[in-house]
């Protein structure tokens, strides 16, 4: 992975390798940070570099620190226009994606979140795929269990609850297979390491609610409302079972990195024709559009990064 060249660190934007914390600190050591992944997409034909839904991200990165008594000034408006200055400064003219990460930053020993201090600091770096196989993927139901929103709160993206993801994918991996589904601690699916999961069953998409687990996935939201609206597509969102995903006809994971994946085995059982499914075909391809700017219907999805004509690296 290409490293950035620079960081918005301690409140202003600095050299990347000049953003630098101790080993001690706390969101290093007990996991008390937490973060966003955001896109922004290149469109050669535009000259242009969009963010996806970047403001809904930092709507849930704030939510998320809201949870762990984290206190900003911020808003998710600010945060934007934090990122937009960082990227207009690495004048990248490719894919990329972005890391805002919110962390305890005292150096000291002790488990708990008040009366720390809290920190921002956002990258950006070139990025491309995330799931190799993401036309065929081969997943299988994980042995490990989904933390629980009484554990470790799945919707906030919290760092230290990544161990979690981080064992489901690498066991799935090193069995495998290309990635992992979870199950919550009652027994119904909840979503991939790092994705959110959808079904199709007798036509009907299906994907679980929020209480099950899983992050409240933005792309999850935006492939609901592209699914009900350009595909015109029945949505439920339910307590799925594991059995129902082996019968299900198609099956496929969403998220900001993962972006849409298709999965067509799962332990080793076909899904559908075993082949990418008609349904993810078209998502994928209108998600496509719609991420690159093309579609001015979604163009609220969409922030331009470079707003005067000549792209320039100097801020
Ligand atoms: N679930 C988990 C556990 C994730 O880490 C991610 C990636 N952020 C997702 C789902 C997908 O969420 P989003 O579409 O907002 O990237």
């Amino acid at each position: 992975m290409n490293l950035p060249n620079y960081a918005y660190f301690r409140g202003e934007i600095v050299p990347y390798c000049e953003a630098k914390v101790g080993v001690l600190t706390h969101g290093l050591n007990y996991g008390t940070a937490v973060f966003a992944g955001v896109r922004a997409y290149w469109n050669e034909e535009h000259e242009q570099l969009y963010l996806f839904r970047v403001v809904d991200h930092f709507q849930r990165l704030l939510h998320a620190a809201k949870i762990m008594c984290m206190d900003f000034d911020h808003s998710p408006e600010s945060l934007t226009e934090l990122t937009l200055k960082l990227l207009r400064k690495e004048g990248y003219r490719c894919d990329i994606y972005i890391r805002p990460l919110a962390y305890k930053a005292d150096e000291i020993v002790g488990v708990k979140l008040h009366d720390l201090v809290d920190e921002i600091t956002i990258t950006a770096m070139p990025f491309d795929i995330y799931v190799a196989n993401d036309t065929n993927a081969h997943v299988t139901f994980s042995s490990w269990r989904r933390l629980d929103d009484n554990m470790i709160p799945a919707r906030g993206k919290v760092s230290g609850a990544y161990a979690n993801s981080a064992l489901i994918k690498t066991d799935a991996v090193k069995a495998g297979f290309d990635e992992a589904l979870v199950l919550t601690q009652d027994g119904h699916v909840s979503e991939g390491s790092a994705m959110n999961i959808f079904m199709v069953r007798d036509g009907v998409l299906v994907t679980p609610t929020i209480t099950e687990n899983i992050l409240e996935g933005i792309t999850r939201r935006t492939v609901i409302d592209l699914a009900r609206q350009e595909l015109g597509v029945a949505i439920i969102e339910r307590p799925i079972d594991r059995t129902e995903i082996y019968m299900s006809e198609e099956l496929f994971m969403t998220g900001t990195a993962a972006q849409i994946v298709a999965i067509t085995q799962v332990d080793h059982r076909q899904i559908g024709t075993g082949k990418m499914g008609p349904i993810a075909t078209h998502l994928k391809e209108l998600y496509q559009q719609v991420v690159r700017g093309n579609l001015p219907k979604y163009s609220r999805w969409t922030t331009p990064v470079y707003t005067s004509e000549k792209i320039s690296a100097a801020d």
